[in-house]
């Protein structure tokens, strides 16, 4: 088994933080799998260090391809640039793998910000969010586009987030980040949405409300209309 990174495990090790899958446990399944014969070649990335063509002509009979979807996906809105905003990958994979937590003792940094907003309300959402408190933040906010009965994360992660006392901002989506003028994230502005016909997946669409935005900054959050706050 041939892996990119440093330790095999894929999102298991890097994506998944420590208090919802203690690393100990992948590993036993790591060392179940080289008990049967299975063999671990790390920091080798299929395509760069080997390529499948070579694999074949070293004899392997059957290549497998497991690679996973680690690569982010980003809303492309104006200030995605800005120090201080991370792909959930990235602030994730941070933290995990690099055990950016234990800075400088380990080599990777990480902002730890006192006051977060995680975009989405999926698994990887309620870790991210999870993780920001874990690092110190005062106030960690979830703004999600649709309601709560869309959210695509596990009810018991939704109710681990909520139990530590992560917030939730539903029916609001972000459309800019806003910066310091010396390129770090100072705020980000939001737009409330309402609910519109299902999509192709089945769950209503949030619709965009005119002239809703919010504005949400290091230390507050406030409407700049008279619609609710998001
Ligand atoms: C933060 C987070 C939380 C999640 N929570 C849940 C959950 O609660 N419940 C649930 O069911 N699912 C959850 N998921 C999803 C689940 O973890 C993934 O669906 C699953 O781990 C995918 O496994 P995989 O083996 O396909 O890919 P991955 O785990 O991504 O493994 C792919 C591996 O391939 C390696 N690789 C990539 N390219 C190359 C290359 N060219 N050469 C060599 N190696 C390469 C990668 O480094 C990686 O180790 C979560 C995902 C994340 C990110």
């Amino acid at each position: 088994m041939f892996e990119a990174f440093q330790v095999p495990g894929g999102v298991l090790i890097y994506g998944i933080p420590e208090f919802r899958l203690p690393k100990a446990i992948v590993a036993a399944e790591v060392d179940y799998m080289k008990k049967l014969g299975v063999k671990f070649e790390c920091d080798t990335v299929v395509g760069a260090t080997v390529s499948v063509d070579e694999l074949f002509e070293q004899g392997y009979d059957a290549v497998y391809i497991g690679v996973g979807a680690g690569l982010p996906v980003f809303m492309h809105i104006p200030g995605e640039n800005l120090i201080g905003v991370y792909s959930a990958n990235e602030y994730l994979t941070r933290s995990n793998l690099m055990k950016a937590y234990l800075f400088p003792e380990y080599d990777t940094p990480i902002i730890r910000g006192k006051n977060v907003v995680v975009f989405g309300a999926g698994n990887v959402a309620m870790d991210s969010a999870r993780t920001a408190l874990r690092l110190g933040a005062d106030q960690v906010r979830i703004i999600y586009r649709r309601s709560r009965e869309e959210m695509p994360a596990r009810i018991e992660e939704i109710h681990h987030a909520e139990e530590e006392g992560v917030e939730f901002h539903l029916l609001a989506a972000p459309l800019n980040f806003i910066g310091d003028g010396d390129g770090r994230l100072a705020g980000v502005r939001c737009q409330r949405m309402e609910l519109g016909e299902p999509d192709e997946s089945g769950r209503r669409r949030p619709v965009p409300i005119e002239g809703s935005s919010s504005y949400f900054d290091r230390c507050r959050c406030k409407s700049t209309s008279n619609q609710k706050n998001a």
